[in-house]
């Protein structure tokens, strides 16, 4: 085919002819590419994340993709890689990510092999169906399209295989300071984002794009005393004090927050939901100061993460035998903070609600705070549009993730990120890091089309409409 410059007319009918005529085959060979890695243990302590990179890098120069155009990274004994599609114009390439690595399963607690894709009555099963190895095979799937049509994107792309995403995310660091990435315009994350379809009818009710996430920190709560027998209590007791102390953190709430992407997101979602946490959601959404909105949704475990920083207790140790005072009593309160707010201010905030100074307040590790991703029109209309080839009239939104994804290395790196899976999925078939891991079979060959509709979009491929 010859290069996609000129006519709209001329495009548009080499673009679709050379589609229609592969169709088939790039859904036969991204199954198979699928059902080979999802056959890599990709889990931490397993090294096989080398032998999955040298699988999938095999793959790829035999679909023509030059030695030159790959870059292999080591860290510390993990592996990732980068492809780049060179752009036929210079200005600064796009990136597409996914992750190679999963949270490990064990073949015994599985009703089937986890580390051998079955399909079975209309679902792929097995570890990392879904999280993230479907994202995997939409990036390579796109980078085989675009080299068996020989087409070339007017931006350059440029696709990330992160090897460590599920532990230390050493590799996304490494890749987002890579001389073909670090100057990228955008990101778009496969590991996040998606639609939703209801729970009983199968209807697509919305689809969310990923526009940042709330900064993970966990805050050990320590008290100290010198103990002693139990026949003989003292006054002060490490266990009643830090009792006490978690009695306060339950009946702190932090401020109310919010951003225009917080705001677009409980606005649509409120639009489509009826009762007082819909009437919540639409007054939130139309002024975040109404207090009686916001209280309201502090009641929602689904919406309270996105209306301010939240912290709760996850973990209690303290003492040491059943007939002394304790020594020592310790909890951990795992906070969820709000793009923007500073982990200092948070166990600041903390230390204030307990008041008592002898509760030692420690932060676990070193949490990274990233910033938002405010949504970009090219963006939500590239994503839009290959949402609609599927779901027409379905609405996009973004929304504020209080998960985590390595989507925040690259946003603290300067590289706004916008995670889209493509993945249309019921809440009740969330099985990403349990047991029996599984995903649509429709919405595997969706979410092909997804990432390669993005790539031909985003790099400029077909004009916009
Ligand atoms: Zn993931």
């Amino acid at each position: 085919m010859k290069k996609i410059i000129g006519s709209i007319a001329v495009m548009a009918a080499a673009f679709s002819g050379s589609v229609a005529a592969q169709s088939a085959a790039h859904e036969v060979k991204a199954r198979e590419i699928y059902a080979r890695i999802i056959s890599f243990r990709t889990a931490a302590g397993h090294q096989q994340t080398p032998a999955m990179v040298d699988y999938l890098v095999d793959v790829l120069k035999a679909g023509g993709v030059s030695e030159t155009d790959i870059a292999t990274l080591e860290v510390k004994g993990e592996r990732a890689f980068i492809v780049r599609l060179p752009g036929q114009r210079s200005g600064r390439p796009i990136l597409l990510s996914a992750h190679m690595d999963v949270v490990d399963a064990r073949p015994e607690e599985w009703a089937r092999d986890p580390f051998k894709l079955i399909e079975e009555k209309g679902d792929f099963y097995g570890r990392g169906t879904s999280d993230n190895k479907a994202g995997v095979t939409a990036l390579i799937s796109t980078i085989l399209r675009f080299k068996a049509a020989n087409m070339k994107p007017s931006r350059e792309l440029v696709f990330a295989f992160v090897g460590d995403e599920e532990t230390d995310m050493t590799t996304t660091r490494r890749i987002a300071a890579h001389p073909w990435v670090k100057d990228a315009e955008f990101a778009i994350n496969t590991d996040a984002g998606g639609g939703i379809l209801d729970d009983t009818t199968g209807k697509p009710l919305i689809y969310l794009v990923q526009g940042a996430e709330k900064t993970y920190a966990t805050f050990d709560l320590i008290v100290t005393n010198p103990g002693g027998h139990s026949s003989r209590p003292r006054q002060d007791n490490a266990i009643y004090q830090l009792a006490h102390a978690l009695e306060r953190v339950e009946t702190y709430r932090f401020p109310v927050m919010a951003t225009d992407l917080t705001r677009a997101y409980l606005g649509a979602v409120g639009k489509a939901q009826s009762g007082p946490v819909g009437e919540a959601l639409r007054k939130f959404s139309a002024d975040p100061t109404d207090a009686s909105a916001a209280d309201e949704l502090a009641k929602s475990s689904e919406f309270v993460g996105t209306t301010r920083t939240t912290c709760v207790a996850t973990m209690l140790e303290a003492g040491h035998a059943e007939n002394a005072l304790p020594q020592t009593a310790k909890a951990a309160i795992n906070c969820r903070i709000f793009p923007g707010g500073a982990i200092a201010s948070v166990r600041d905030a903390l230390a204030a609600a307990i008041a008592d100074p002898g509760v030692k307040i420690e932060v676990r590790g070193n949490p990274e705070a990233s910033p938002i991703s405010e949504m970009r029109p090219d963006v939500m209309s590239a994503i839009t549009r290959a949402v609609h080839a599927h779901y027409p009239d379905v609405m996009v939104v973004p929304y504020l993730e209080s998960g985590g994804t390595d989507g925040k290395v690259y946003r603290i790196a300067g590289i706004p990120t916008f995670a889209s899976s493509g993945l249309f999925t019921k809440p009740s078939e969330m099985f990403a890091h349990g047991l029996n891991e599984r995903l649509p079979v429709i919405a595997f060959y969706q979410g092909l089309d997804h990432i390669y509709s993005l790539a031909v979009d985003l790099g400029g491929v077909r004009t916009k409409r």
